[in-house]
């Protein structure tokens, strides 16, 4: 991943959790934005609460950064009870899972990001842990093998995914919960970045937060980089304060533009349009023509673009909508144009 990537993409850098934590909401109250989600999760908990039940097993998908991991948390929270965390590449062997499993106690959530990269051994035991709480544990091999039942207190198992769509039926089927996270608005993510510079002691100027706003992808953990950035030149180059000028200054330095596109997208779009004549194209021939992986052009570039309405993905490949053709086309601004003067 390039270095401006690493700014404008809402994937975790290594490091950064444990700022990404000091600055995660605990209650519902404080979870800006994805309201209908939100809600309906409000009255779940509660009823599991009354019932004193664990809450029914919760699948959240979206691109990386929207806020999955803080949701699991908050549940954890408002149940009161404790959150185990792990991830689908993580648990290599059933043994992996039958460890966390075992150490659950009632109705806490165990929460797996990435649980599309689950492999697929595990994820048939984590089938009856689901549906009955239930553990087949084999012991030994061969002729003296047998297969051992453990009892599991009641949990909830919390799933995050950016790829909904790799998941395989039987898995998406036993999640009683799913919900699904978008891109922020502009007021969502203005909010989170005031309430997030006041957590960080950081003064914002009149109209600063905006600006950061205006370039953070809809994504709260882009939102958060840019301010833990820009803090760093309101610190060293002004006397404090975070102006709309040291944003403006810092944000061109970054190389952010106002759009919020980053050199990865500017790439993308220019390459439909001038080597594939706006498209379509299919992804392949596009991940070797901008030399990216698939994977990483699909999960986090290709969302924002077809959000921005930038992209569309049509049955015969990628192609690059108007807006597009007329920012980055022969006759549109170029890329270079639309960075802040
Ligand atoms: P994901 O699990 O979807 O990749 P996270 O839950 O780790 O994303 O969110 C990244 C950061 O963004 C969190 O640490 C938190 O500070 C912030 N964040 C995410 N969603 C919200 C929200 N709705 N309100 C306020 N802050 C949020």
């Amino acid at each position: 991943m390039n270095e401006q990537a690493k700014i404008t993409t809402g994937a975790a850098l290594p490091g950064e959790q444990e700022f990404d934590r000091s600055l995660r909401p605990l209650a519902f109250a404080d979870y800006v934005g994805q309201e209908k989600l939100k809600s309906n999760l409000e009255v779940f908990v509660a009823a599991a609460r009354q019932r004193e039940q664990a809450l029914d097993h919760s699948l959240f998908y979206g691109p990386p950064g929207l806020g999955k991991t803080t949701l699991a948390g908050i549940i954890a929270h408002e149940m009161g009870v404790r959150m185990h965390l792990t991830s689908g590449p993580v648990l290599e062997k059933p043994a992996d899972l039958a460890g966390l499993l075992t150490k659950l106690e009632e109705n806490e959530v165990l929460f797996i990001d990435e649980i599309h990269r689950l492999n697929k051994v595990v994820e048939e035991y984590l089938y009856p842990a689901m549906e009955d709480y239930r553990l087949d544990i084999l012991i030994d091999r061969g002729p003296a093998a047998r297969s051992v039942q453990l009892n599991l207190p009641q949990f909830t198992l919390i799933a995050a995914t950016t790829r909904a769509g790799l998941l395989t039926a039987p898995l998406r089927n036993r999640f009683g919960i799913t919900g699904r996270l978008d891109y922020y608005n502009h007021d969502e993510i203005q909010t989170i970045v005031e309430r997030n510079a006041g957590k960080l002691d950081v003064k914002l100027g009149d109209g600063a937060a905006c600006h950061i706003a205006a370039r953070s992808r809809g994504t709260p953990r882009v939102a958060n980089r840019l301010l833990r950035r820009l803090r760093d030149f309101a610190e060293v180059e002004g006397a404090g304060t975070l102006t709309v000028e040291i944003a403006l200054q810092s944000l061109e330095r970054l190389e952010i533009d106002e759009h919020g596109l980053d050199d990865m997208d500017k790439r993308i779009l220019e390459s439909i349009i001038d080597k594939y004549r706006g498209g379509p194209v299919g992804l392949g021939t596009l991940a070797v023509s901008i030399g990216e992986d698939t994977g990483t052009i699909e999960e986090l570039y290709e969302p924002f673009l077809i959000q921005q309405g930038f992209l569309e993905r049509t049955p015969r490949g990628r192609v690059a909508t108007a807006a597009a053709r007329e920012l980055f086309g022969s006759g549109g601004r170029s890329g270079d144009q639309l960075r802040l003067s």
